[in-house]
């Protein structure tokens, strides 16, 4: 939290602030404020609350700093019911993948709540709490609640498709895990331990279905011997479209956190 408040600072100050940023309490808020000097005569003092939830002041040179932290003491009731306005506006930040479908992102920062990544009216809505994160911030810890929910939402659908099929095919693995590797679906060790990539949430159901009697196959044949794909084929006919399904998506499903929302 202390850190980010510096960042914040470095960011602002970078954007050609000139100096002087100080924080003045509104309500039980510490509120940054950032000074932009004007070498016009103004008349008065302007400021305005910004999409980071900081005060931007135009301000001549004469006037203090002490003298505009209490300009803004006066406008206290304004300035909080502006923060509350921004921190429930929702703002749509591009799409994401579920199990086949892109939907809208939408993202809030609401501090009464904590955060949560959830599907609700056809998007897929994210609350960040923390509010001193700077824009940057938001995107990163959004990304991190969506990779949550992805790791949470994609586990229950392994162990219920994990057990459908091996029921279906009569075979019984050992435990499964979840894996973070970049390009490997699935594998099967030689312990019968399979691994499933979390990526697979992105995919459509039947091509996580796929991936799913591709290792439980594997338990069998440890190999992708001719037995191997007529074994796979058998409970899976349409496999060799959800293997050019994969690899064309490849690039769709490889994602990560840090490309995000950029
Ligand atoms: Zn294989």
């Amino acid at each position: 939290m202390f850190c980010e408040y510096y960042r914040n600072i470095y960011k602002l100050y970078q954007r050609s602030y000139v100096a002087l940023n100080t924080a003045v309490k509104i309500g039980d808020r510490e509120v940054l404020f950032f000074v932009k000097r004007s070498r016009q005569r103004r008349a008065s003092v302007s400021f305005s609350v910004e999409k980071d939830l900081s005060i931007q002041v135009s301000a001549p040179y004469r006037t203090s700093v002490d003298s505009i932290a209490k300009i803004l003491k006066n406008r206290a009731s304004w300035i909080a019911r502006r923060i509350g306005e921004i921190q429930k506006n929702e703002s749509t930040k591009g799409t994401a993948l579920f199990l086949g479908e892109a939907y809208e992102v939408k993202i809030t920062r609401n501090s009464e709540e904590k955060n949560y990544c959830r599907l609700e009216d056809k998007a897929i809505k994210i609350n960040i709490q923390d509010e001193w994160l700077s824009q940057q911030g938001v995107k990163e810890e959004a990304a991190l609640e969506l990779m949550c929910w992805y790791k949470k939402e994609i586990k229950s659908i392994f162990i219920e498709k994990l057990g459908k099929w091996s029921e279906k095919i009569k075979i019984s693995y050992d435990s499964f895990r979840i894996n973070n590797a970049m390009r490997q679906w699935g594998s099967c060790d030689y312990k019968n331990v399979i691994s499933l990539n979390w990526r697979l949430v992105m995919a459509p159901k039947e091509i996580i279905d796929y991936v799913i009697i591709h290792e439980l196959c594997h338990i069998k044949h440890k190999n992708h011997s001719e037995e191997f794909w007529k074994m796979v084929e058998k409970y899976y006919p349409g496999y060799k479209e959800a293997k050019k399904h994969l690899r064309e998506n490849i690039t769709h499903y490889e994602w990560h956190p840090k490309e995000f929302l950029l």
